[in-house]
């Protein structure tokens, strides 16, 4: 299997504060890549521009940030051809890697856009490298740009930054010097394409944490009411659901809380988001992991304030109908 460390370059319409629903927010105007055999090592590149069709002028931050011009994009192939070279020099058996998750979703977006087969039909398991490097480096709450990353790694600046190839060789860099048993259980999925039936549903534990992402559904309470989502199982005793010791509780309406305790494997915090994808489908990601007992009465703390604050000012009422989902439980 070989690794694809890719980036892509995009332009937006000029005016970017509108609220015009448009179909195609961001235009890819270049792909740049690098492919690495199983060691990490750096086999072949891909660096091609994009001429746009959507947007004709670009946005001052892309031409400032790029330093590239329109009379530059000209020169570039239309995306179509761009991307059908990019797939066939990825080849098979490939796994796909990015500094942030956006970018297989803008690369899937455009490719839909233009009129290409897609992808895949479901989600893509893929290294965002930008996620890795905190957690390897015990700052998940904090965001790194590119470079601050290269400059912690001490990793000689050779190219300049802020284009597709030179993003991507960067990435690459610095996937290279990761722990291998940190990025080894930090597979995330790219979701632009939902599971199509509950049986593809997608369930991976790596390491101390599980993630399940569910099928789309029409109505959000079919996910608030539906106990097959709102179980927290042991993923060590084959997901078997175990007895709430925290019911799900939430901060906002998008957000969840809620622990078990496994008799065997010990305490379980769990974490529950409830999304809508652009083609309007309802979707919950439910994130477990195993957990001191602190943690634990932290959530608990926590639930407990929460329903102080609500007694006091009824109208921040949660809203959805999980607690009720939950509580009507015999
Ligand atoms: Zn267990």
């Amino acid at each position: 299997m070989n690794y694809i460390v890719f980036d892509l370059e995009w332009n937006q319409p000029a005016d970017i504060k509108s609220t015009e629903k448009r179909k195609l927010q961001f235009e890819i105007i270049e792909i740049g890549a690098v492919k690495l055999d199983e060691n990490k090592n750096i086999i072949s590149s891909f660096n091609e521009l994009v001429c746009p069709k959507v947007y004709k002028t670009l946005n001052w931050h892309t031409q400032k940030m790029l330093k590239i011009k329109m009379s530059d994009l000209k020169e570039g192939s239309p995306f179509t051809d761009v991307c059908r070279r990019f797939l066939n020099w990825c080849g098979e058996d490939v796994m796909f890697c990015s500094w942030g998750p956006q970018d297989l979703t803008e690369l899937q977006r455009n490719m839909d856009y233009f009129g290409m087969k897609p992808l895949s039909d479901g989600p893509i398991p893929f290294y965002d490298i930008q996620h890795i490097f905190a957690k390897a480096k015990r700052e998940e709450d904090t965001t790194r740009n590119l470079e601050a990353a290269v400059d912690m790694m001490e990793i000689d600046k050779d190219i300049a930054f802020h284009r597709a190839y030179s993003d991507a060789y960067y990435t690459a860099k610095i996937f290279k010097e990761l722990p291998s048993q940190v990025t080894k259980n930090s597979v995330t999925y790219d979701i632009y394409h939902l599971p199509k039936t509950s049986k593809d549903e997608i369930r991976h534990t790596q390491g101390r944490e599980s993630y399940y992402l569910s099928t789309g559904y029409d109505q959000r309470e079919d996910i608030t009411g539906n106990r097959k989502i709102l179980s927290i199982g042991c993923p060590r005793c084959n997901g078997r659901a175990l007895r709430p010791k925290i019911r799900w509780y939430s901060t906002n309406s998008k957000v969840y809380y809620g622990a078990a305790i496994c008799s065997v494997h010990g305490p379980i915090k769990a974490k529950l988001r409830i999304k809508k994808n652009e083609f309007g489908k309802y979707y919950a990601e439910k994130f477990l992991s195993y957990c001191p007992i602190s943690d634990v009465e932290e959530l608990k703390q926590k639930k407990r304030s929460i329903k102080a604050n609500r007694k006091q000012t009824p109208k921040d009422a949660i809203p959805g109908k999980m607690p009720e989902a939950q509580n009507s439980k015999k």
